[in-house]
C-alpha cells in the first residue's frame, strides 16, 4: 500500500464496484443535465455525451440563474452593441448640417436621434458593466461608450457598485456625490443644478470628489481623468472637423448644436435616473432600499415616449435592485414584478421634483 500525492491507493482501485461507481454517477449528473435543458428547452444538442461535469454543472447553474430570460434571447442583444458604434458617429457627422439647414428638424433629431441613442449608449455601457451580454467583450465596449458620452470610464467605475449596495441612502455616492447636504437652501440650489443641467453635473462633482473620498481616492487616477479630455476631444474634434469639410460650415454651426446635444442628453438620461431614484432616501435594511426603488407607468401616450427614449430604463427598474443578475431591462413584462413596487405617473414625478426644490 502506498500513499501518493495524500491520496490512499487501494487493491480496489480499479475493481469493478469502482468502475460501476464512476459510470453510475456519470450517467446522473448527464441525466439531471438532460432533464434539466430539456425542461428549459434551451439546449436541444445531443452534445451531453461528450462535455466534461465542470461544464455540465456550470450549464447547470446557467440554465437556474437564467430562468425567466433565456441565454439564447440574451446573446441577441449582441448586434445592439456594434450598431451603436457605428450609429453614434454618424448622428455626430450629420448633427451641424441638419442644424445649418433647420432649426426645427434638427429639435427632432436631437431628440429621437441624439437623446434615444445617447440614452441607449449608457443603458448599454452600464450593462457592460454587469456583464450582462456574455458574447461581446464588454470591456472594450464599455471604454469606448464611455469615451463617446463624455465621460471617464474610471468613475462608474469605481461608484456603480455603491449605487447597489447604498441605493437610496445618502451613501450612494453615483447619485450623491456630496452626499446629505444639511443647509437647507444649498441643499434646493444644488437640487435645482442637477435638474437642470443633469447628468453632467454629477459627473463633474464626481471628478472632483472621488480624488479625496477615503474609499476611492487609491484607486482613483488623476491620468484617466486627462487622457478621457484628450479623447473626447480627439473624438468630437476630429468627427466636427470632418462635418465642417464635407458640409462647408463654421466652427460656431459645429460647436452650438454639439453642445446642445449634450445638454439635452445629459438633462434625458438624468431625469430617467431622478424618476427612479430622485430625493428618495429609503429607511430599513438593503431589500427595503431596494424595493422602494420607483418605477414610471406606461398607461399613458407622454409616459411611453418617454420610456421608448430611455429604453424602457424607468419602466421596471426596481428589478435591477432587487435582481440584479437577471438582465432585465430589455425584457419588460418577463420577470413579475416585487408586490410592493412603486409606481408613479409624470403627474407624481412633478410633484417630486417640486418637493426637492422647494421642501426644507
Ligand atoms: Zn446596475
Ligand atoms: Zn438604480
Amino acid at each position: 500500500m502506498q500513499n501518493r500525492g495524500g491520496s490512499l491507493q487501494t487493491p480496489y482501485h480499479n475493481s469493478f464496484i469502482v468502475d460501476l461507481f464512476r459510470k453510475t454517477s456519470k450517467n446522473l449528473v448527464r441525466s439531471a443535465a438532460a432533464a434539466f435543458f430539456g425542461h428549459f428547452n434551451l439546449n436541444q444538442r445531443p452534445v451531453l455525451a461528450d462535455v466534461s461535469h465542470k461544464s455540465i454543472a456550470l450549464k447547470l447553474m446557467g440554465v437556474l440563474m437564467t430562468e425567466y430570460i433565456s441565454d439564447r434571447r440574451i446573446r441577441r442583444q449582441a448586434p445592439k452593441y456594434y450598431l451603436i458604434l457605428v450609429a453614434w458617429p454618424v448622428y455626430i457627422f450629420f448633427l451641424p448640417c441638419i442644424w445649418s439647414v433647420s432649426k426645427l428638424l434638427c429639435a427632432f433629431y436631437l431628440l429621437f436621434v441624439g437623446v434615444y441613442l445617447y440614452n441607449e449608449m449608457a443603458q448599454l455601457m452600464h450593462e457592460c458593466w454587469h456583464k450582462y451580454t456574455p458574447n461581446i467583450n464588454n470591456n472594450f465596449f464599455y471604454t469606448v461608450y464611455s469615451y463617446f458620452l463624455v465621460t471617464d470610464p474610471q468613475i462608474y467605475r469605481l461608484v456603480h457598485g455603491y449605487h447597489h449596495s447604498k441605493v437610496n441612502s445618502w451613501d450612494d455616492t453615483e447619485f450623491h456625490p456630496v452626499g446629505r447636504i444639511n443647509n437647507s437652501f444649498l441643499r434646493r440650489a444644488y437640487n435645482f443644478v442637477e435638474i437642470v443641467v443633469g447628468f453632467i453635473f454629477i459627473l463633474c462633482l464626481l471628478t472632483q470628489v472621488l480624488p479625496r473620498h477615503e474609499r476611492y481616492r487609491d484607486k482613483y487616477q488623476k491620468s484617466g481623468n486627462i487622457i478621457s479630455i484628450c479623447l473626447w476631444i480627439m473624438i468630437y474634434g476630429s468627427i466636427g472637423l470632418a462635418s465642417a469639410i464635407i458640409f462647408d460650415l463654421t466652427v460656431s454651426q459645429i460647436v452650438v448644436p454639439y453642445l446642445i446635444s449634450l445638454w439635452l442628453c445629459s438633462f434625458a438620461i438624468h431625469h430617467d435616473q431622478l424618476i427612479e431614484h430622485g430625493g428618495l432616501i429609503a429607511e430599513g435594511d438593503i431589500h427595503q432600499r431596494n424595493v422602494a426603488t420607483r418605477n414610471l407607468r406606461h398607461d399613458t401616450l407622454m409616459q411611453k415616449i418617454i420610456l421608448f427614449l430611455v429604453h424602457n430604463d424607468a419602466r421596471e427598474h426596481v428589478l435591477h435592485h432587487t435582481m440584479v443578475k437577471e438582465n432585465s431591462r430589455p425584457f419588460p413584462g418577463t420577470i413579475p414584478m416585487p408586490e410592493n413596487a412603486v409606481y408613479i405617473s409624470l403627474a407624481d414625478y412633478g410633484r417630486i421634483l417640486l418637493d426637492m426644490i422647494t421642501k426644507d
